[in-house]
């Protein structure tokens, strides 16, 4: 790819990422054959490093995989005990009964957990297993063998300098080669994005939706804690200029999780998505809960939302995506990690049928069945329109008839709407600044708001400054001459760590536009958002990004 001779090691399977999705892959495919070789490769600087879930686990995945997890003592300790859904008003809120909402929005039966620590404990039953876990190895580049299959990837390149050339402690890394290679990045995966560009797997679908998810873990006075209560909201801060919600998961050890996620669809580029969190944090039924209490971790990650019908074609020659790879987040439940579970095992099956009969370097086409038919298909289906109906008739009238179509879906299997399109892409629905009014936010007050650079040392992020920036602007032109004039500069706003600023210290007051790629918290909000799509996040050298406790 880029002229380095490389040592090439083979394997069975090729896993890049160890998520929920790829933990599940590895798990699945040596308890179908312990004789498969399996490799999972992982950016972060351990497993769970990098993730960033609410998160309320349904257990569909881990019954599956390892239906015996409770014995096995997998962290997942919290049940949930009560659920609330509420409409918020600046002063106060209107519950919505749970006997109103449809069946499939129920919590109860699922667990209040830190997504991070169930992905150590799924490695650990991985490597039990016989798989190979290469944390801190990041997978920068594919390698494609003779007839146009993806035959593996490259990873653990270390040490370049900022120029490109190598440094000191330079490592050209390897190629791993697999017979199949299945890319569970979470969303919007570098290396994914490459193949769905090459094989055009997004030909037939619609365009991908996101939200941008950020979250803090607090701990809390113990009197105000009620292990398992889970709430999530809608509504205030949030107005006509944006939509998402907030969540308040309660765990265990007076730990609680408060998240916020401002869908990306917004046309406003004045929006600031991060301050639009830390004002949800004032409304008086969440501060009420945090008071007295401190933070103690903070991140922030994009959530997959297109549903059903974003859905890419699943395979290509000589691979797959699973999980948020290919963006199976049931949005009105918030939930995705189930079926990033669920479509590993489903890719884990077809790959070891695959090779049990010989074959490689192919399409796993029963995978793709799978999904289309299977458990995942009947969670998304029914729930396909809710997002295009918030997108068109905002809080009110998006959650009336959403829940009604759900209602529908539910009880008779059909839908009132046929299956809605998301008409742009979250990067076109951005408007010119020159029709929206700049927006005023509070200033936070350093106790139940911080700042964002505060709240990014809570990510625990690291990146060396000496390396090629993995922040790469297409036309490094644009940001000044472009988007600052016509978006007012949107990415100042947009991105939940503070890693992009235009600073007017030019002649005659000119600007410049400053990347701090030390801060990100690998979110991919900038590749996603910019409405030029000028933006484009590469995969650094692995080891770097956040370092999530329990996330
Ligand atoms: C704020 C928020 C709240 C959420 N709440 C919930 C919830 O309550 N319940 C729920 O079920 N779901 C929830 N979700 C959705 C859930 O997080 C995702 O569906 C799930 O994480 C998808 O799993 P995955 O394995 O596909 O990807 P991920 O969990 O993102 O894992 C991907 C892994 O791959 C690694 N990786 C990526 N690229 C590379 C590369 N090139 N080389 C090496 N490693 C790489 C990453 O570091 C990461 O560890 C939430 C999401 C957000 C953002």
């Amino acid at each position: 790819m880029d002229g380095i001779e490389r040592e090439a090691m083979e394997y069975d399977v090729v896993i890049v990422g160890a998520g929920p999705a790829g933990l599940s892959a590895a798990i699945r495919l040596k308890e179908c054959d312990p004789d498969i070789s399996v490799v999972v490769l992982e950016k972060g600087s351990e497993v769970g490093a990098h993730i960033l879930s609410g998160a309320v686990l349904d257990p569909v995945g881990l019954d599956a995989i390892v239906p015996d997890w409770k014995e096995r003592g997998a962290p997942v300790h919290t049940p949930v005990t009560r659920d609330e859904f509420r409409i918020l008003g600046e002063g106060g809120s209107v519950r919505v009964p749970n006997k109103l909402m449809p069946k499939l929005m129920d919590n109860h039966g699922k667990y209040v957990v830190s997504m991070g620590n169930v992905c150590r404990w799924l490695a650990g039953v991985a490597e039990e297993l016989g798989v190979e876990i290469f944390p801190g190895f990041s997978a920068s580049d594919l390698v494609f063998g003779e007839d146009g299959e993806v035959k593996g990837v490259v990873a653990g390149v270390y040490g370049l300098r900022k120029d490109g050339t190598p440094g000191p402690n330079f490592e050209p890394g390897m190629e791993l080669h697999g017979k199949y290679v299945l890319l569970g990045e979470g969303v919007r995966g570098s290396l994914s994005k490459k193949v769905i560009a090459r094989y055009e797997l997004d030909r037939d679908s619609q365009p991908q939706k996101y939200g941008l998810g950020m979250k803090e873990l607090w701990e809390i006075d113990p009197a105000k804690h009620r292990p398992g209560k889970v709430v999530h909201t809608m509504g205030w801060p949030l107005n006509s200029h944006a939509g998402g919600g907030g969540f308040l998961y309660h765990l265990e050890n007076n730990q609680v999780y408060a998240g916020f996620v401002v869908h990306l669809n917004y046309e406003n580029p004045y929006v600031f998505p991060y301050m639009e969190f830390q004002r949800w944090k004032h409304h008086p039924e969440v501060a009420e809960v945090l008071k007295g209490g401190k933070r103690v971790a903070y991140g922030a990650r994009a959530i997959v939302e297109g549903g059903w019908q974003s859905i890419p074609k699943l395979v290509f020659p000589g691979g797959a995506l699973i999980g948020c790879s290919a963006g199976f987040v049931n949005v009105p439940r918030i939930k995705g990690n189930h079926n990033a579970m669920l479509s590993g095992i489903e890719a884990a099956e077809a790959a070891a049928e695959a090779l049990k009969a010989g074959r490689s370097g192919d399409e796993l086409s029963g995978y793709e069945v799978e999904v289309r038919t299977g458990a995942i298909a009947a969670d998304l289906k029914p729930v396909r329109n809710v997002k295009p109906l918030w997108s068109r008739f905002g809080i009110v009238g998006g959650v009336v008839l959403g829940g009604l179509d759900m209602w529908v879906a539910s009880l008779t299997g059909g839908t009132l709407f046929g299956t809605l399109d998301h008409r742009k892409t979250d990067a076109e629905a951005t408007g010119r600044a020159k029709r929206h009014q700049p927006i005023e936010y509070p200033k936070p007050d350093g106790v139940l708001s911080f700042d964002r650079l505060t709240n990014v040392a809570y990510s625990f992020t690291n990146h060396a400054e000496d390396q090629p920036t993995h922040l790469h602007l297409i036309d490094p032109e644009k940001p000044v001459a472009w988007n600052l004039p016509k978006y007012a500069g949107p990415s100042a706003r947009y991105c939940p760590a503070g890693v992009y600023e235009f600073v007017h210290d030019g002649e005659n007051g000119g600007a410049r536009f400053v990347i701090n790629a030390q801060n990100c918290v690998h979110c991919k909000t900038c590749d996603i958002k910019d409405p030029q799509q000028n933006i484009e996040w590469r995969t650094p050298q692995g080891g770097e990004g956040p370092n999530y406790p329990n996330m």
